[in-house]
């Protein structure tokens, strides 16, 4: 089933780069595995999945030494509190979700603990709903600024999650916006660059892709609903 699923994502995503006359070299699953059991990651890793998202630090970390022998590479894409930046460091290649000064200034002190320079990106909240992680887009250039202050982060692009809706079309243009704010703030501030876009899940991915997604993130559509 697992393997169905993912050979079916892989041909959507192919299609919709081409339409977009994108490579579809330029655009990577990462494989929401939240509240999948470790088995269940194991059989993706089987069918050829290697970025996994996970959305809280013990269950990513429980799954993270059940799975040692894999060649997986962890994303953190859920809330990421303060006090948690200490182990999102020593096992995340890539955070997707950063949003403050605060947490910027706390990996930093977390990766020259332990000889790294993290990879994040920046979450932006498009929509502006009060629910939502992310920095509105007019606090997108102080976070920039306080990220390239601080060495041992650097910034390598933009995170969204748009408002839920049922029908694609309506989250285009947060995907659009993303993009736009990418562009704009890109080279403003030397040493930033911001060439990922994270954004698209498994009801959306397809216009993301369009939009210019370089990393969807796909739980449902890969491993079925969560309980
Ligand atoms: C759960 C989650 C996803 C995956 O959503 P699906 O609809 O299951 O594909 C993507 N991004 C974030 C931040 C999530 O929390």
């Amino acid at each position: 089933m697992i393997t169905q699923n993912i050979a079916s994502i892989r041909e959507r995503i192919k299609r919709s780069a081409l339409l977009a006359g994108r490579r579809p070299e330029e655009v990577r699953l990462v494989a929401v595995s939240k509240t999948m059991p470790a088995d269940r990651i194991r059989e993706a890793v089987a069918a050829g999945l290697r970025i996994f998202g996970e959305n809280y630090i013990q269950e990513a970390r429980d799954k993270a030494s059940a799975l040692s022998d894999l060649p997986i590479e962890w994303h953190f894409i859920g809330h990421l509190q303060t006090n948690k930046a200490k182990y999102a460091v020593r096992q995340f290649t890539l955070i997707h979700s950063v949003d403050s000064e605060r947490l910027i200034a706390e990996i930093d002190r977390e990766a020259q603990k332990v000889g790294k320079i993290q990879d994040i990106l920046i979450q932006v909240n498009i929509a502006g709903e009060d629910t939502k992680s992310g920095v509105e887009p007019d606090e997108l250039y102080t976070l920039l600024e306080t990220a390239a202050a601080h060495p041992r982060v650097r910034v390598v692009g933009l995170m969204t999650m748009p408002p839920y809706s049922e029908e694609p079309e309506v989250v285009r243009p947060v995907f659009r916006a993303l993009k736009t704010l990418a562009e704009r703030y890109a080279g403003v501030i030397p040493g930033t660059d911001l060439r990922e876009l994270s954004m698209g899940m498994s009801g959306d991915f397809e216009v993301a892709i369009s939009e210019g997604a370089t990393l969807v993130r796909i739980g449902t559509a890969i491993f079925g609903e969560r309980s």
